[in-house]
């Protein structure tokens, strides 16, 4: 089967974590290029400038940007006006009206856009989508607790406008959270706790409808918890490592304790997406996030440094 060409934008920890050894392990494409002002792939031809770039390597048709939301839409308008099919990492955009911007123009020209949520991926998420399907939820509760150094090393990014703070990982438990649900839900109210020298929060405490709550927190060291937990009418369920384990009423049930699926679902779901021409963009995920720092109760806490 011939491989289709890729290209990696932004080539950093998300990129060299995870979107190339899923590119390499994959039968559908071929790492044929990476653009990134420092970074680069070993072996792999690099451009630093993605105009450039998308000028002297139209044989590429599909590029993969793995920068931060905020500078991602300049390049992904740029593709698409480029003829290049598109895949967002997750948040999709820094806001979404550039989203829905960056969908209607790739359904004007015909181009796949995937705004990916990696989390969606994860092994236990779609056995929990189907034991849910028949039941009523009473109660919810997600745990979203990790450490910001380990999995943004130095990234001020995330702290900076656009950066989302805690929400660039409690997006993932939302990803989840929508995708499960038999019914959707909207937020009532939130608390965001602000470090006082940063713009983004670093905890925040979310209430839904549904008796649905969430408590997102970047300053967990140790173990790491990524747990949603879900009380129906009839049994309990609880999707555990990022959705990747699922447990019913305590005794595991489905999934695989790894989040290393998750990637290589993304490609071969890109690669469908490639094939049609499709897009696949569902921005419930970052309807909460907005929702919550539109009536979010802003506290102010320790100053956090890296
Ligand atoms: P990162 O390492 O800080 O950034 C990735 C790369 O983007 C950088 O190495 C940089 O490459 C480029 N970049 C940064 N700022 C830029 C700018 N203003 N303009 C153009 N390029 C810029 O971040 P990351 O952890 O990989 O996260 C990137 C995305 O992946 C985020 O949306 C994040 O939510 C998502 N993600 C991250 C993780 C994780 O564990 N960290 C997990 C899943 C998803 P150059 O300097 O070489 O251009």
């Amino acid at each position: 089967m011939t491989r289709t060409k890729v290209a990696l934008v932004g080539i950093g920890k998300i990129a060299l974590d995870q979107h190339v050894p899923a590119l390499n392990a994959s039968p559908d494409w071929e790492l044929a290029a990476t653009v990134s002002r420092s970074g680069t792939v070993a072996g792999i031809p690099a451009w630093t400038d993605f105009a450039t770039f998308l000028a002297e390597r139209p044989d590429i048709p599909v590029v993969s940007l793995c920068m931060p939301p905020v500078p991602r839409f300049a390049y992904a308008e740029a593709a698409l006006l480029a003829g290049r099919h598109v895949m967002l990492e997750k948040p999709p955009g820094a806001t979404l009206a550039e989203v829905h911007a960056l969908e209607a123009l790739a359904k004007a020209k015909g181009l796949a856009l995937y705004a990916t949520w990696h989390s969606r991926m994860a092994h236990a998420v779609a056995p929990a989508k189907a034991w849910l399907s028949d039941k009523t939820v009473e109660k919810a509760h997600i745990t979203w607790r990790e450490d910001v150094r380990k999995w943004h090393p130095g990234q001020d990014w995330v702290f900076q406008p656009g950066g989302m703070g805690v929400f660039d990982p409690g997006i993932n438990a939302l990803s989840i959270l929508t995708e499960i649900l038999p019914k959707p839900v909207h937020l009532t109210r939130a608390r965001l706790e602000f470090p006082s020298n940063r713009q983004t929060p670093i905890a925040a405490q979310l209430t839904f409808s549904g008796n649905v709550t969430a408590d997102f927190d970047w300053r967990q060291e140790g173990p790491q918890t990524w747990d949603i937990e879900i009380q129906t009418d009839r049994s309990t369920l609880a999707l555990r490592m990022g959705g990747n384990v699922l447990e019913i009423d305590g005794k595991p049930s489905a999934g695989e304790n790894t989040i290393m699926g998750e990637y290589p679902a993304l490609y071969a779901r890109m690669a469908a997406l490639f094939r049609t021409g499709a897009c696949d963009v569902d921005l419930a995920p970052m309807v909460h996030v907005a929702d919550a720092l539109t009536l979010g109760e802003r506290i102010t806490t320790d100053a956090f440094d890296f």
